[in-house]
This record gives C-alpha cells, structure tokens and sequence, in this order.
C-alpha cells in the first residue's frame, strides 16, 4: 500500500458515499464545480515521484548521512544537552504530546496547561520574578519583543530610544535591528559589561530600556547591579538577558532589580536541532504582565470549585486586539517549554545546581590550562564559555579541533570561544588544550593544575532558595516521571484520539515516518553555526524543500526562516516595505485587510510600521468591490498594498481573487496572499500564479509539522522574483549598518530546522500527485460535513454552486436565538462526546468553523455529524420549552466522572444522557478531568505559578464533605 493511501482517511468506498451526500458524481466534478477555473492550474506539479515509506526514509538517511556530529562547543546562544531518554519517549515522541492543539480549550486541555505552567514555575523561580510567560519562539526574538514591551509598559518615558548591550549574541543584535527600525525605534549601543561606560551611556542616553546580557555572547559574565540603578535613576526599564542552568549559581534578574529577564530554555534538554524549535523565556514583574506578550498559563476553578489551568488574559491576543495587539505571537514554542518543563521536574534544582557547577568547573579547568601555556583568557569572569586569544592562530585551533571532533566557535582569526554543554567531560578539556598547544606549537603540559582563578566572586553567587514546589522533588524515580506524564496526557484530547475539526488550522495526520527523523542525532546534535562542510545534508534538505515549496506555490523563492505564520506574515511584509523604499516609494506605508482576514495579519501590520485600512466583506462572505475600488482610491499613492486570504477565512474560494489582485497591482500596490489555507490549493492552483506578489505558508498546518500543543511552527515566506532580495537574510551575519534587503526575523538562520524533516518526508512520499489528491479530498471532506448537516445547522457561506473549499463555518445563531444555548456551550457539550471544539467564533462570532483534512475517515466524520445533530436535538428541547436552559444537559457540560458518579443525582436529565448520549461512547469514553472553568476569575486575579498541591486536595474535601451532608 503506497503512504499515500494511509494518509487520506477516506478509501474508495467512503468517497462513494461522500460524494452521493454532496450530489456530484465525482471527485473530478467537485473540484471542478468548486474551484474557480481562474485560478486552476492544470499541469502537474514539477515535484520527484513519490517513494513509499521505506524508500522515503533511505533516501533521508543518507541526506542525513551528510551532516557530520561533532562535540558542539560553539556556544553562541546554542548548547549540547542530554535529552533524558525518558522525556525524549514520552514527550518528543509521543503523540499524546505533540499532537495536541494549543489549549484554548482548557477543559481538555489540563495535562498540557499543568506542565506549561511548570515551565512558567521554573521561569519565575530561577529569574527571581513574579510572571512568566509560557514561551516564546526563540531568544533573539524574545528580545525584540521585551523591547516593544517596555516601551509599552514604560508611562514615565516618552522616548523611542532603547540602550542595548553590544554583548548581546550577534544574531540578536540582527533581529533587533530589522525589529526596532521597523517599528521606529532607535537603538543605541554601548558595552554594557564595562559598569562605568555603562552607568554614562544609560544617564546620557535619555532611553525608554535598557537590554543587559548578565552573560556576554563571549561568556562574560557581568553584576548588572550599577546598570540597572542608573537605568531606573533614569527613568528606564531594564530587561535583563540570561541562562537558566548559569541562574542556579548566579544572583537571579530579579534580586539585581530587572523588570524583565529574557533567554532560551534549549539547553534545558531540547536538542539543537540545527537551530529551532527552541522555546525562549520571558519573566517580568508583577503590574507589568498585562503588557507581557504571548501566552500565560493561569489557575482558575471549575464549576465543582476545584483549581483548573487555562490561559489567562486571552483577550490580549492578535485575535481579538487585531492592529491594537501588543504583540503577534500565534504559534509559541508550547512543546519545547513542556520538554523544559519536565527536564527541570527530572533533574529538580540540586542536579541542576550540580551540572552548572561542574561545567563552570570544567571552564574553570580549560581556563587555568591556557593560562599556563601562557595565552591569554579574554574575560576574568565567566560561567561555562571561555574565550582566549591566539593572534593569528584561531582558524588552526579551530581545525586541530574538528580533527578531535570537537566545534569551537572561531569569534574572529584572533579570538577564539569554547562553551561547555552537558555531554563534555574532562576530556573536552584535554582535547581542547591539546588542540591549542598543536595549533600554537606550544609545548603539551599535563599538569592541568594550575590554580584556578575564581570566575565567580562569592558574592554574585545566589543564596536564596529556588524550585521548592514539590513538583520538582516528587518525580525523582523514573517509574514516577512516566506514570506523571502519562498521567498528563490522558487528561488531554489529541490527535490519537479524537478528530480536531478546527477551521483554519488544519488539524492532519503526523505520520510517525515522518516525525521519526528529527531525532536522528545526524539531524538533531547539528549546531546552526557548525561549518559548511558539516551541514551539507542539512543545506541539502532546506534547498530541495524550499524549491518544492516554490514549485507548490508558484513563486520564485522560498526561506523557511519564520518559524511561525505570524513570522512568516512580518518577513513578508517587510519585503514589501523594503521593495518600495528601494524604489523610491517609501510614502506607500497603507495596507488593506478585509475585515474577514485572521487576526495575525493585521498585528503583523502594525509590526513593520504599516497602517491598516479595513475593507469590508459583501453579505456572501467575498471581499466587497465597491469598499475596495473606494478604499484604494481613497488611499492614493500611500497604497502599500492588501493582505488577502485565499481562500477566503469563510472557508469559499471567491471567484473575483484575480481581479482584486489587479486592482491593487494598477494602484502600485503589492498582494499579500495570506497562505496559511494552502490545504485547499495545492496541486489545484498556485498563489504565485492567480496575482500574489508574496505568501507565508504554515507547515504545522498544511504540511503535517505537528501543532504540539501550540508550537512548534514554521511559517515559510515565499516570494515573486522582484522580492527575491529582501527575503530574510542570515542572523549570524547580518550586515547591520545596510537599508535595503534582507534583515532576519529569527534567531537561526533557517529557523526551526528541526522540523523540516517532517514537510520533505510528506511530500517526499505524496509527490505531485498525492498532494493534489490531499487537497481534493480535504475539499470533499468538508463539502460532506457541509451537506450533512445543513438541514440543523446550515453552512454560512458557500461559493458559485453552492460548495464550500477546505472548511465550513456553521451557522449556529437561528438555534442560539431560540434556545439561548451558544456555539460555546456547544463546543462544551462536545467534550462529552470525546471531541475537540471546532474554531469558535472565528471569523463569525455565534458560528463553528469545521475542518475536517484529508486525514479524517468518513466513521469519524460521521460520528461527528452525529454528535451536532445530538446537540441540536437537545437545544431543540429547550427552544420548545420542555427543558429549561439552566438545567440543560449542554449548560451543564462537561461532566466529569467525579459530578457524575456522586451519590446525589439532582439534575434534571439521567446520568446516562450526560455521559453516553450516543452508544459508541460506551465502548470508548473521554472523561475530562475537570468542569467548566471560571474564565472571569482566572483573569482577575492571575495566578501563574504551579498551586500547592494541597489546594486541590482541600477543594475535593470540600465538596466531600458537602456530599457527606447532603446525605
Ligand atoms: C494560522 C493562521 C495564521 C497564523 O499562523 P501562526 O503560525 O499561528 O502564527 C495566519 N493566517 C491564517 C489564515 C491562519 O489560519
């Protein structure tokens, strides 16, 4: 059987059915009949015949065979690490895990939520801070956010000038470059690691922030203390950037005075992956976290009293704030923090204490060893990189080196730098000195005993007590660990459970041939730094995905640098802005967005310094013509150009996407083909080909990246040849002081490689013909569910004939006005059943977004259907009176096992029609761990630390001890 035929849900016989439901005779006449023929492309893609999965994975090891793994001492923000075999089988490799949704569903969703705020608890205790966010997509970014966030948080500053540390890792530097002057931000730097230099430069600057890395990119570690004074004398914000294994020993961010402290949690057993999927951490202080980006993982109840995790404040995400959003975080780096997360619940703080100390004393070693062949060590203190000076001899030591297998970072042919990571041993000290002696022809000593300066004065050492929640101290056993996190993800509904019928996320199959690959050490122990002729399986790897993506998508060239759609949607966008400065057009700062589009596009906007101008959407859920001719006549020649999504977020190919792409085009204006629904184009049309200029494409969607409980992500841009210059350029070489092209959006040059593995064995083993057929059949899926329900809870929008692309939203307001019962209640109510919610309320508030892929078989889809034609029975009930709304099974949903099998039963419905509404779910039953959570509470009063665990037994007494009365 080829993967192909795994891959799609429905076979032959299922299709049958499906398409007598949608009334077509074929597959070839739905598509017909649904896709425009404007757009179509008849020719089959240029891709390789596809190989079946055995072949599939030959033909990836030995492009992996390629890459050559080294002892990585680079450093340079990246460490090695020892993913404990435990975390790796029952996180990394589960799909439990890394199939699961981004939890806005906090009900079925507690297992994920608990170890993201485990993360945040670790963060909050290692900073010395009071709020930290459950992650964000990598260390260089999280900067840039940290400064917009203290221009945000900053009331007493009217500047736009932030102070940054030249120490900071060289990559940051490129990212906050392109970052703050597209959001019109000077930045200032100075080496903050000299304190009176510092203390001048702060006091002289008149700056909103100030950025200090705690530890230098060359391994300086420095006492921010003078900095962080004067900064506030000032009337500054200070971020402080750090590492988390160094804040075991050093005095944390926020004894020193930080208001936020920044940096990656990789090295806490995330391997490098030649770059990403890494999660980055951000903490602040109490009062500032409204202003804090991305997402927070907050403790509120359910509806027994009981405490339940959900993420707090949601309302400041890009959704709903669209151009007023505070930042445009989407896809976080949510899989990764939980792998952090249980690192730190397997080590707990004493051997995390351990490791820091025995890699800072094996620093401490390296360094006393070059003392004594007399070179010189650049920097006195220093936690576990040590960089020295050989004039003229770096490329040598850098190559007698690689000859032992080890990686050193050569800083410059002078300087060179050696980072210890949790692997090395003893023996990487020797190994290294024995390469410096080569290098330099100096004689080999090995005595190895000289006296060790001491690095770190007593007095920088922390004293307080850190990750004293019991979490950190119960799972020493590994019997413990495995039954704690299996215990976490059966509280979670995933993908090996349960369709995820979400609309615009597109919720398909991670086959497990394609995910095996990324942990192959040959792809996942490279540095994203090593030297090219270590990397040639990698390059090879991201050029032929990157071609295939172009071919796919019709456009010139393709980075896969963004590692999120939203990252993807802000490279794009400052390519156009980049493209028309260039050209002398730098007035064309208006963008137009359709009041439809997806929250991400109007944030990302606001991003690279564009204004937003809403166009309207006509009563069929199309782009109105006449708003648009007005919009682009009114905007003149500050037109920049539109963001559209194709297909639409109505789920409908709109017929007249060509002639909105000319009317922007014959106004000087460029077209943004938001690509993220890709599911319903490939091998059908090409973006690049009906009028786009650029595209972002989202390869946890389309392209079986899994979504892993909100991130990891890739958001691909891909763009027309004229664009082809301002793609994103390198981070590790940026070119800082140049205008036009190519500043990075991300801290790696190819940004979460890690994953890509997943996208080349998809469409290694699909071809041409397999994905078109992914396409055609996600089309039929949703036509299907479309059809088969329509007669309860009708389709909004549908296009020419009445069909729907990829997804259908669910009208479900005639029900709710007659009954009272909401799309929310419903999404509730469908936990009963065992079923993810579809998209809530997006892009139409009172609707549900179905999508179901390719992926899905017709018995899941059905059992689906029959689910909302049970809830739609029920709210029929109560629109007729015979149930009143309050006492309704779906007001009540969902049910526990713990509600359910209480002694007293006083509902006004039996048991059985809350638990086992339909007769499947006798053989198979979800119970969700908790009720309904108290939204409103969790929001006021914001708690992000991991509870005491006697919180919950005191709440499960209570309402015990309330039974016991009843009785
Ligand atoms: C998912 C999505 C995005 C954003 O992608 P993220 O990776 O979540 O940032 C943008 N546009 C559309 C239409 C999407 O569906």
């Amino acid at each position: 059987m080829s993967f192909l035929s795994r891959h799609i849900g429905p076979d032959a016989d299922d299709m049958a059915v499906m398409l007598r439901t949608v009334g077509v005779a074929s597959l070839d006449e739905l598509i017909d009949r649904a896709v425009p023929e404007s757009i179509r492309v008849r020719d089959a893609l240029d891709l390789p015949e596809p190989l079946d999965e055995p072949e599939a994975l030959a033909a990836l090891r030995s492009i992996a065979a390629r890459n050559t793994v080294m002892r990585q001492m680079i450093g340079q923000g990246y460490h090695d690490t020892v993913t404990p075999a435990a975390v790796r089988r029952n996180i990394l490799e589960n799909p439990g895990f890394y199939t699961s949704y981004t939890p806005y569903q906090p009900e079925i969703s507690q297992g994920r939520l608990e170890l993201l705020l485990t993360f945040q608890n670790a963060v909050i205790d290692l900073t010395g801070l009071e709020v930290a966010n459950a992650s964000l997509l990598d260390e260089s970014s999280a900067v840039a956010e940290a400064v917009l966030m203290m221009r945000r948080a900053n009331r007493r500053s009217k500047s736009l000038r932030v102070l940054v540390d030249s120490r900071s890792l060289p990559q940051t530097l490129a990212v906050l470059t392109g970052r703050t002057r597209a959001a019109g931000i000077e930045l200032v730097m100075a080496d903050l690691g000299d304190p009176d230099a510092a203390a001048r430069a702060v006091s002289e600057g008149d700056v909103f922030g100030v950025v200090v890395a705690q530890i230098g990119a060359d391994g300086d570690v420095t006492d921010p203390t003078a900095v962080i004074d004067a900064a506030h004398e000032a009337g500054a914000l200070v971020t402080v950037s750090t590492d988390l294994l160094a804040l075991t020993m050093l005095r944390s961010p926020g004894e020193l005075g930080a208001d936020i402290a920044v940096g990656s949690a990789q090295r806490f057993g995330v391997p490098l992956f030649f770059g990403g999927p890494h999660a980055a951490f951000m903490a602040t202080r109490k009062g500032t976290e409204r202003s804090l980006p991305g997402r927070i993982v907050g403790v509120s109840t359910d509806s027994s009293g009981a405490p339940a995790y959900r993420l707090a404040l949601q309302t400041r995400e890009q959704h709903i704030r669209r151009e007023k959003a505070t930042s445009n975080i989407c896809t976080a780096q949510a899989l990764l923090a939980i792998v952090a997360a249980a690192y730190a619940v397997h080590h707990g703080p004493v051997a995390l204490r351990a490791l820091a100390e025995r890699l800072h004393g094996l620093a401490t070693k390296l360094a006393a060893g070059l003392r004594e062949r007399g070179i010189d060590v650049a920097h006195e203190r220093f936690f576990d990189t040590v960089t020295f000076s050989a004039p003229g001899r770096a490329d040598g030591i850098v190559a007698a080196a690689a000859d032992r297998g080890i990686n050193l970072r050569r800083i410059d042919q002078d300087t060179v730098g050696v980072s210890f990571g949790e692997p090395h041993t003893q023996r990487d000290v020797q190994d290294v000195l024995t390469a410096v002696s080569e290098a330099c022809g100096a004689r080999i000593s090995d005595s190895g005993e000289a006296a060790s300066a001491d690095a770190l004065p007593d007095e920088w050492l922390r004293t307080d007590e850190y990750m004293s929640h019991p979490v950190f101290h119960t799972h020493r056993s590994e019997t413990s660990l495995m039954r704690w996190l299996r215990e976490l993800s059966d509280k979670d509904l995933a993908l090996d459970r349960t369709m995820i019928p979400l609309g615009s996320c597109t919720m398909k199959l991670n086959a497990a041939a394609e995910m095996e690959p990324i942990s192959w050490p040959e792809f996942a122990s490279i540095h994203p730094l090593a030297p090219a002729d270590q990397t040639r399986g990698w390059t090879e790897l991201i050029e032929q995905l990157q071609t295939w993506l172009a071919e796919i998508t019709g456009y010139a060239a393709v980075s896969v640098q963004p590692n999120a759609g939203s990252q993807g949607e802000l490279a794009g966008l400052l390519a156009i802005r980049r493209y028309q400065l260039a050209r002398g057009e730098g007035q064309r700062k208006t963008i137009l967005i359709p009041s439809s589009a997806h929250g991400t596009n109007a944030a990302s906007a606001v991003l690279a310094d564009l204004k937003v101008v809403v166009v309207a959407t006509a009563a069929d859920g199309t782009i109105d013509q006449a708003d648009l001719a007005a919009k682009i006549e009114a905007v003149g020649d500050e037109l920049a150009g539109i963001m559209v999504t194709y297909p639409s977020t109505h789920g409908v190919y709109d017929t007249d996407i060509t002639e909105v792409c000319a009317a922007v085009h014959d106004a000087g204006g460029q077209v943004y083909v938001d690509g993220a629904n890709l599911n319903a184009l490939m091998g059908l049309a090409r973006p690049g080909r009906f009028g786009g200029d650029v595209s972002h494409l989202n390869l946890h969607k389309t392209f079986c990246i899994p979504h892993g409980g909100g991130g990891p992500g890739v958001g691909p841009v891909a763009v027309a040849e004229h664009l082809v210059p301002y793609l994103p350029g390198n981070p590790a070489d940026a070119d800082l002081d140049e205008h036009g092209a190519g500043f990075p959006v991300a801290q790696a040059p190819y940004g979460s490689a890690g994953v890509l593995p997943i996208t080349w064995m998809y469409i290694a083993m699909t071809g041409a013909q397999g994905l078109t057929e992914s396409t055609r059949t996600a089309v039929l899926g949703a036509n299907y569910i479309s059809r088969a329900l329509a007669d309860v809870f009708p389709t909004l929008y549908t296009g020419d004939g009445g069909l729907v692309a990829h997804e259908c939203i669910l009208d479900l307001r005639p029900m709710t006005k007659a009954s009272g019962v909401t799309a929310e209640d419903v999404c509730k109510r469908l936990v009963d059943f065992g079923f993810h919610a579809p998209t809530l309320a997006f892009p139409v508030a009172g609707t549900l977004m179905v999508e179901p892929t390719e992926s899905e078989g017709l018995e899941e889809q059905d059992r689906f259907i029959a689910a909302m034609r049970t809830i739609h029975a029920e709210m029929q009930e109560i629109a007729d009176g015979t149930v009143s709304l309050e006492d309704s099974v779906i007001r009540n949903a969902p049910h526990t096992a713990q509600v359910l099998t209480a002694d007293e039963w006083q509902r006004a419905y039996p048991r059985s029609q809350a638990a086992y509404p339909v007769a499947s779910l006798r053989r198979v039953k979800y119970w969700p761990p908790v009720g309904r959570i108290d939204n409103a509470a969790g929001d006021r009063n914001l708690v992000c630390e991991c509870p005491p665990i006697e919180a919950f037994d005191a709440a499960y007494n209570t309402a015990a001890v309330a039974q016991e009365e009843t009785r």
